[in-house]
């Protein structure tokens, strides 16, 4: 963290600390709370209406519970030889009982709250669940919890029937201590003190309350209806400012000025076009168009190419290339992984052929146009690494593919007019901007993914940049056929081995998967299933080395489970399979040194080793046409999405394919999830289907950050037709005023938004 933010958080700091005194503010720390902001932000998560009480039953021992509960008894006695006085409280909500007890000196000592509560009185108590030690009352007890009375509706006054804000609570700040801070804060405040970046016509369009009403009813409701309209306000508010942001972001990148590389008449792209084995298929066409457009405007591209499993992203990103090549440009392309770097390397090569010239210049020849393909990865020898970097530095190069390694910074171009970006959730935003201030001008941008993203989710998360789609995959594949397999059932699995060995035989290759690496992996044995599995889109956020991303995921399998099936464990058992005998098998993992996996894939690839177990290295993009079986253990530990990349490992060359998913007996669910997935080849559908699934926390990463996120109350999948309106809202008032100057609290509040370094949670698909 920057000095200069530092003391901003200092200062902050302090901001609760005058308000509050040092001890309300530190205790207010314990929920991440620092700033009014902050804290006008932090919502309650339920409310309680007077006699709605807390299902007692709810809480395990030793978990910090938040009740409200009836008295149902409460007596006081003198302990201890006369030294301790103890006040027991017994807690109902009508059909669980939960004890209280609380020590004091005297009687006269009695904490004023405990004293003041009565029997039949509704109160807040809040505490850490234990067993209780006295025989014959209830079986759990609070020892000292916090206790507060709540107003007994009795009088039929308004104010006693106003319902009760719930905040999540920490030990050292329940509810009430952090409600009476908010109090403080809200009863002083005028409207006028909150500016609303919501337009007034836009809120009675939309029935909303204005920011200084929501805020209020939020934390002070006057019914249980104003508490919902103030969070449908909030909500739209949220939708609102992020749609406001990414409006502007995308209209700033048409400030940029970018270097037009219109196509070029008989330069590489059309000698590719000319020499490509097959032909495109209409959804590649279609996208080529839009790509092409694009490159030959003065703005930079900004687009999100969402592709299909296998449906041919890499040729169509490759025809973008050359254009821009022909142009007299340079273009980048970044693959999460060192082995993915190095085959696309090697695909492109090959689909370049001739017009692959290692020693070419670059620029048009008298014999017909050639380029260089440069590989620069973290792993390189001195020497190689030199010359790749002299290459893309003097021009050379007309395509640089790597890795992270790419984002270093001793990397230069001589004139980089594209950044392709291929597999996209494991590249932040922030990486490709580091990219992006490489070149002189801003250069053209396509970002790749093959884990389709629904469509709420990429408005929220893209809604930024342009967005193309492919489905459709190119003609003559034979389907996959996915087939559940239960591991326990006699005689299932000596079925799938004798079926890679047939794979085997006619010429084909097997991948096997495993979650686990193995060996030192260590880790407790813990949570298993599917709640463990990062899945693809999980953010491997900036890990340094090049293949820090598998490492991120091989890493959070061994902490997740040491009983699932690793690598290391499963290649011996396999190499004793008698159906099995004879045939190679290898090995292939994140912790392999570079020239390992190297050996393991070109092994694999050749046919001299044709089984290959492995981690999920070979999850995304990995290119093996020979590959037709895949199994993949211990199945229900990975996403569906994740499940489909895998899968589309397999099946790409003419003879289809079969994937076995191995699960043990499980879950009605992890069935539910195997069996959705044996169902379809639709990698879409499988996306909509995990997130069901798997739940937006994992999506927008909220659960993995614990950081402070601007969507407190947005749910995106929920709430869709709310982002898409505040979408259209939003794009309609950037539009007719770009600067915000007649808008200043929506340029404030956007403001924070676009700020890079508060820009992270745009980031987590
Ligand atoms: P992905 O979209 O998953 O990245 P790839 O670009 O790796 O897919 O392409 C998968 C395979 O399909 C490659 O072997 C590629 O050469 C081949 N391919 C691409 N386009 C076509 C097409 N139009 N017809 C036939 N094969 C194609
Ligand atoms: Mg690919």
């Amino acid at each position: 963290m920057p000095a200069a933010k530092d003391s901003a958080l200092n200062s902050e700091r302090s901001e609760l600390e005058r308000l509050f005194g040092k001890r309300l503010a530190a205790d207010l720390a314990t929920l991440d709370l620092h700033t009014v902001d902050g804290l006008l932000h932090h919502y309650p998560h339920r409310y309680v209406e007077h006699e709605q009480v807390t299902p007692l039953s709810r809480g395990r021992i030793d978990e910090d519970v938040t009740y409200v509960a009836r008295v149902s008894s409460k007596e006081g006695r003198v302990v201890r030889g006369g030294t301790m006085y103890l006040t027991t409280i017994v807690f109902t909500d009508g059909t669980t009982d939960v004890g209280a007890t609380f020590f004091s000196k005297t009687e006269h000592k009695v904490n004023k709250y405990v004293k003041e509560l009565k029997v039949g009185q509704y109160a807040m108590v809040a505490g850490k669940l234990s067993r209780s030690k006295f025989a014959g009352g209830p079986v759990r007890e609070l020892v000292h919890p916090d206790v507060r009375p709540l107003p007994t509706p009795a009088g039929g006054s308004t104010e006693a029937a106003k319902p009760v804000p719930i905040y999540p609570a920490t030990k050292k700040c329940p509810s009430w201590k952090t409600e009476h801070a908010l109090r403080t804060i809200i009863d002083p405040l005028q409207p006028g003190d909150v500016a609303d970046p919501i337009p007034g016509e836009l809120r009675a369009e939309h029935g909303l309350m204005s920011l200084h009403d929501a805020l209020r009813h939020v934390h002070q409701p006057a019914t249980i209806n104003h508490a919902h309209q103030a969070r449908h306000t909030l909500r739209f508010h949220e939708a609102f400012v992020l749609q406001s942001a990414l409006a502007r972001r995308r209209l700033d990148a048409r400030r940029f000025d970018a270097d037009p590389r219109p196509p070029v008449a008989g330069g590489l792209l059309d000698a590719l076009d000319a020499q490509l084995p097959f032909t495109l298929t209409a959804a590649q066409r279609e996208v080529a168009a839009e790509l092409g457009d694009d490159l030959a405007g003065a703005h930079p591209m900004q687009r999100l190419l969402q592709g299909e499993v296998g449906s041919g992203k890499t040729v169509v990103a490759l025809r973008a290339m050359l254009q821009v090549v022909d142009a007299g440009g340079q273009a980048a392309l970044l693959a999460p992984t060192e082995v993915l770097a190095q085959q696309h390397a090697r695909s492109i090569e090959a689909l370049l052929g001739p017009l692959a010239d290692p020693m070419a210049a670059g620029l048009l020849r008298p014999d017909g146009p050639r380029t260089r393909v440069a590989l620069l990865t973290g792993s390189m020898g001195a020497a190689p690494r030199r010359a790749a970097l002299l290459a893309a530095a003097s021009g050379e190069a007309g395509i640089v593919v790597g890795t992270h390694a790419l984002l270093g910074e001793h990397v230069q171009f001589a004139d980089l007019g594209l950044v392709v970006v291929d597999e996209q959730h494991r590249f932040g935003v922030e990486q490709r901007d580091v990219l992006r201030t490489k070149a002189a001008k801003v250069p053209h941008t396509l970002v790749m993914t093959a884990t389709p993203i629904p469509r709420s989710v990429a408005m929220t998360v893209f809604g930024d940049v342009d967005t193309s789609t492919m489905r459709e995959l190119p003609a003559g594949r034979a389907p996959v056929a996915t087939h559940v397999v239960s591991q326990n059932r006699p005689g299932w699995m000596e079925r799938v081995w004798a079926r890679v060995a047939e794979a085997v035989a006619a010429g084909g290759r097997a991948y096997v998967v495993a979650p686990r690496i193995g060996e030192d992996g260590g880790g407790p044995a813990g949570a298993a299933g599917s709640a463990g599995a990062t899945g693809s889109t999980g953010s491997a956020g900036s890990a340094g080395d090049t293949d820090g991303v598998d490492l991120v995921t091989e890493e959070g399998a061994e902490k997740a489970a040491s009983d699932l099936i690793a690598v290391l464990e499963l290649a011996p058992q396999l190499a004793a399979e008698p159906a099995l005998a004879g045939i190679g098998i290898g090995i292939l993992h994140g912790r392999l040194a570079p020239e390992e996996k190297n050996r393991a894939m070109a092994d694999f690839s050749s046919g001299t080793v044709p089984i290959l177990v492995s981690t999920t290295v070979i999850e995304v993009g990995v290119d093996v046409p020979e590959a037709t079986v895949m199994v993949v253990m211990d199945a229900n530990f990975f996403g569906l999405s994740q499940l489909h990349q895998l899968r589309g490992r397999i099946g790409r060359g003419d003879r289809g394919g079969t994937c076995f998913v191995v699960a043990r007996s499980g879950g009605q669910v992890s069935k539910q999830r195997l069996d959705t997935f044996a169902g379809t080849n639709d990698g879409f559908a499988l996306a909509e289907a995990d997130l069901a699934y798997r739940g937006e926390g994992d999506v927008l990463g909220r659960s993995q950050s614990g950081r402070d996120s601007s969507l407190k109350l947005l749910r995106v999948i929920e709430d869709a037709d709310l982002i898409e309106a505040a979408r259209v809202a939003a794009w309609a008032i950037i539009e007719s005023d770009p600067d915000l100057a007649a808008h200043p609290a929506l340029a404030r509040a956007t403001l924070t938004l676009i700020d890079p370094d508060k820009e992270e949670f745009l980031d987590r698909a």
